[in-house]
């Protein structure tokens, strides 16, 4: 008897390997019956700028996917040129070729989730829009989208052309989930986040107005502890929740948004509901903070593990 145990729908393919292998092995009397265990790996794809440190950026997102056990599929927005003091030029690819790159690969295979970052020009945003738009069908169906809008570097430089805010709130009514900081926040929304209030106004607009499914809006750059917010559709009206987050006396490390971002989205490819998977990603960057080392002359990143 061949059984397969799978992490993920078996392909057509390996339906027709395994019916020929109990075929064979039915009609032979010598042939052993063995038993195969089989597993697929859940593939998650980060559609995001190259950060060449690493601590960031797509390489960032594919090592948090390799950590949790996701396969990391990439599709590339942008080059950076930056070392561990700032970002030294942003380098937008060609919006066809971006395009391409989605079609192709999705043509080919669908991911379990999709993590958007950095899109760098307004070309490029709305390219990704018409090419997740193409996966069709009803959206509980399509691989959930979690958008980290990434707007600029902590050095201040922008990742995302100012005109292009638009075409990111188009690609946010896509998203199961939207992973702001409150300046992302402020932008998309217009909302004044410095207080409670204002926070979850912004919060609210993001799932109500912008038509995410959700938002976490992240409270790090906050003064006083780093509590999230996390907003939910609930029926016809939003759902609010204040997350209590204890502040790792590490400083500034580069690539938390990322990770963040990325860490959600590994659970939801592996099938987490939605609040659980907010839940993991956060406990996942908190434990990474804390084993948080310094690299080149600047910068402290994340130490991943499980
Ligand atoms: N470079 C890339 C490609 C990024 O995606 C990001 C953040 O998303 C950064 C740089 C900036 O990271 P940080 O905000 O830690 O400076």
């Amino acid at each position: 008897m061949i059984t397969v145990v799978s992490g993920a729908a078996p392909t057509d393919r390996l339906e027709q390997l395994v019916a020929k292998r109990n075929a064979a092995a039915s009609a032979s009397s010598t042939q052993t019956r063995i038993r195969v265990i089989i597993l697929f790996m859940y593939v998650a794809l980060s559609i995001a700028g190259s950060d060449p440190t690493g601590g960031a950026g797509l390489q960032a997102d594919v090592q948090v996917f390799r950590s949790l056990g996701v396969h990391g599929a990439g599709v590339i927005t942008a080059l950076t040129i930056q070392d561990t003091s700032k970002v030294h030029q942003v380098l937008p690819a060609f919006p066809n070729v971006v395009l391409a790159q989605i079609r192709t690969l999705l043509a080919d295979f669908i991911p379990d989730a999709v993590k958007i970052g950095m899109l760098g020009s307004d070309d490029v945003a709305r390219m990704v829009d018409l090419g997740l738009r193409e996966l069709g069908g009803a959206p509980t169906k399509r691989p959930p989208i979690v958008i980290d809008p990434v707007l600029a570097a902590s050095d201040g430089t922008p990742l995302l052309e100012r005109r292009a805010l638009a075409a990111l709130q188009d690609l946010i009514s896509q998203a199961a989930l939207v992973t702001p900081n409150l300046s992302e926040a402020e932008a998309l929304t217009g909302c004044d986040v410095s207080t409670e209030e204002g926070s979850e106004a912004a919060a609210s607009a993001l799932v109500a107005s912008l038509g995410a499914g959700a938002a976490l809006l992240t409270g790090g750059h906050r003064d006083g502890p780093p509590h999230d917010l996390f907003a939910r559709r609930d029926g016809g009206s939003v759902s609010l929740t204040w997350l209590e987050g204890e502040r790792a006396p590490v400083g500034s490390v580069h690539g938390t948004g990322c990770a963040l971002a990325s860490a959600i989205t590994a659970g939801l490819a592996r099938n987490l509901e939605l609040p659980d998977a907010v839940a993991a990603g956060r406990r996942f960057v908190a434990a990474a903070l804390k084993r948080a080392e310094m690299r080149g002359r600047r910068a402290r990143f994340l130490v991943f593990g499980e």
